[in-house]
C-alpha cells in the first residue's frame, strides 16, 4: 500500500498527514500537529475517525529543533504504516514568487530559488525549506513535492498585481503575489461541491487564523486578495500588523533609529493582537482577558477585517456569498458575528442561533449574502497535487 506524505511547517508549528493512495483516490490516515515548537512542544495525531493515537509533550522542549521534532514524526509514522510505504511528501511552501505556481518536484537548483524568497516571508519561508532538507536527510530517496501558497493567486487580473509604484519595480518582481492560497483553493472546491453551477458566485472568503488573510473569489477563482507582495499585507493578525501606511516604517527608521532587522521583528512578530493588547497573540487568551487593552485589540482585529472585506467587494461587482475558515474562522462566533454586523450594509443577515452551533451555513434565510463556516485543510490539497503530479510523471515516462 503506497502513501503520501504531507508537511507543513512554520516557525512554532508543523501540521502533517498522511494518506493512503487508493485506486479511486486517496484516504486519509492520520495527521495531526506539532504545536508550541520553541517553547514546550506538544505532538497530537488522530486517526481517520478523529480518535486520538499519539500524544508526545516536550515540556522542557525549548531546545528542540525542527529537525530534530521531525526525526521524531518520521520515526512515528513508519511505526504508523507498518509495511505501507511513503511514495512522495508534500510540503506546503509559502512563497513561489514570480516563476513557480504549478506544484514541482523539489530539486537542487528549485531550491535555491526558494532559498532567494526567503527575504519575502521570513516568518515562513526558512522553515518551508528547512523542513525539506531535514526530510531529505531522513529519505533521500523519496520525491519531495512543493505546492505554492501563491499558485492560487497566479492568474489575479493583471490590475490586482500592481503595485502602484514605476513600472521597473513590477519588472523586477514587486508585484501583489496573495498567500493562503492553498487554504482558498480548499474552499473553492467545497463550494463548488455546495454550489455546482456557479461555485457560490461572488464570495469573500475570510482565513482567520494566526495568519489572516481574505480572498475575493468568482466562480471559484482569486480576482483579489489582501495579502500583497509579502503575508504583512492587509488583516491584522496574531502578531503581524496588516495595513500600514508605509510612512509609518520610514519613521521608525530615520526618526527612531529602528534597523532593517528591528522593523522586520517588529511588523511580523510583535505588532498586531500581541502589540495592541500586550498580552496575547492568541484569540482565545484575549477574549478570556478583562484587560481593555484586550478588548481593544479584538475591536481593531474587527475593524479592520470589516474594512479589507468591503475593499474587497468592488472587485467582485457585488458580494453574494462570505465564508470564514481557520482557527478563530472556523470556532469563534464572536468575531463572526461582529464581522457581519459590520457588513450588514452589504447585505449579510446572520442567523445567531446557527453561529453559535458553527453552522455550515450561519446566515439567515433572507440574507442576501450567504455566510457558511467551512474548516479548511490545506493537507488534503497537497495531497491531491502530489497524487496528480506523480501520476501523471508515471504516465509521461512510460
Ligand atoms: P495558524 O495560522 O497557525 O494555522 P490557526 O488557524 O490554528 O492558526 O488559528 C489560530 C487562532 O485561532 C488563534 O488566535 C486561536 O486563539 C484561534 N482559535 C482556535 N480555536 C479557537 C476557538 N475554539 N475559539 C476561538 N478562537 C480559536
Amino acid at each position: 500500500m503506497k502513501v503520501i506524505a504531507t508537511l507543513n511547517a512554520g516557525s512554532s508549528s508543523i501540521k502533517f498527514a498522511l494518506y493512503e493512495l487508493l485506486a479511486d483516490g486517496l484516504r486519509f490516515d492520520a495527521g495531526g500537529k506539532i504545536e508550541e515548537i520553541g517553547t514546550a512542544p506538544r505532538l497530537r495525531a488522530r486517526d481517520a475517525q478523529g480518535e486520538a493515537i499519539l500524544e508526545r509533550d516536550w515540556p522542557q522542549g525549548s531546545v528542540l529543533s525542527h529537525e530534530h521534532l521531525l526525526e521524531d514524526l518520521f520515526a512515528w509514522a513508519a511505526k504508523q504504516l507498518g509495511d505501507r510505504e511513503i511514495v512522495a511528501i508534500g510540503h506546503r511552501i509559502v512563497h513561489g514568487g514570480s516563476d513557480f505556481y504549478a506544484p514541482r518536484l523539489i530539486d537542487d537548483p528549485l531550491l535555491e530559488a526558494l532559498e532567494a524568497l526567503v527575504p519575502l516571508a521570513p516568518l515562513h519561508q526558512p522553515h518551508n525549506l528547512a523542513a525539506v532538507r531535514a526530510l531529505r536527510a531522513l529519505a533521500p530517496n523519496r520525491p519531495q513535492i512543493a505546492c505554492f501558497d501563491t499558485a492560487f493567486h497566479h492568474h489575479l487580473p493583471p490590475l490586482a498585481t500592481r503595485l502602484p509604484l514605476a513600472r521597473t519595480f513590477h519588472d523586477q518582481g514587486l508585484r501583489r503575489y496573495g498567500f493562503h492560497g492553498l487554504s482558498y483553493e480548499y474552499i473553492a472546491r467545497r463550494l463548488l461541491d455546495a454550489d455546482p453551477q456557479h461555485a457560490g458566485g461572488r464570495v469573500i472568503a475570510a482565513h482567520l487564523g494566526n495568519g489572516a488573510s481574505m480572498c475575493a473569489m468568482r466562480e471559484g477563482k482569486s480576482v483579489d486578495t489582501t495579502m500583497g507582495f509579502t503575508a504583512l499585507d492587509g488583516l491584522m493578525m496574531g502578531t503581524r500588523a496588516g495595513a500600514l501606511d508605509p510612512g509609518v516604517v520610514l519613521h521608525l527608521q530615520t526618526q527612531m533609529g529602528m534597523s532593517p532587522n528591528e522593523v522586520e521583528t517588529l511588523l511580523y512578530r510583535t505588532s498586531g493582537l500581541l502589540g495592541v493588547s500586550g498580552i496575547s497573540s492568541d484569540m482565545r487568551t484575549l477574549h478570556a482577558s478583562e484587560a481593555p487593552e484586550a478588548a481593544e485589540a479584538i475591536s481593531l482585529f474587527v475593524r479592520q477585517a470589516v474594512r479589507q472585506a468591503a475593499a474587497l467587494i468592488p472587485s467582485l461587482g457585488g458580494l453574494d456569498g462570505l465564508v470564514f475558515t481557520a482557527g478563530i474562522g472556523e470556532n469563534d462566533a464572536v468575531i463572526r458575528a461582529r464581522i457581519c454586523e459590520g457588513l450588514s450594509w452589504a447585505g449579510v443577515a446572520l442567523d445567531p442561533e446557527a453561529n453559535s452551533a458553527n453552522a455550515a451555513v450561519i446566515s439567515t434565510q433572507e440574507s442576501k449574502v450567504r455566510v457558511r463556516v467551512i474548516p479548511t485543510d490545506e493537507e488534503a490539497v497537497i495531497a491531491h497535487h502530489v497524487t496528480d503530479l506523480i501520476s501523471s510523471e508515471r504516465s509521461t515516462s512510460k
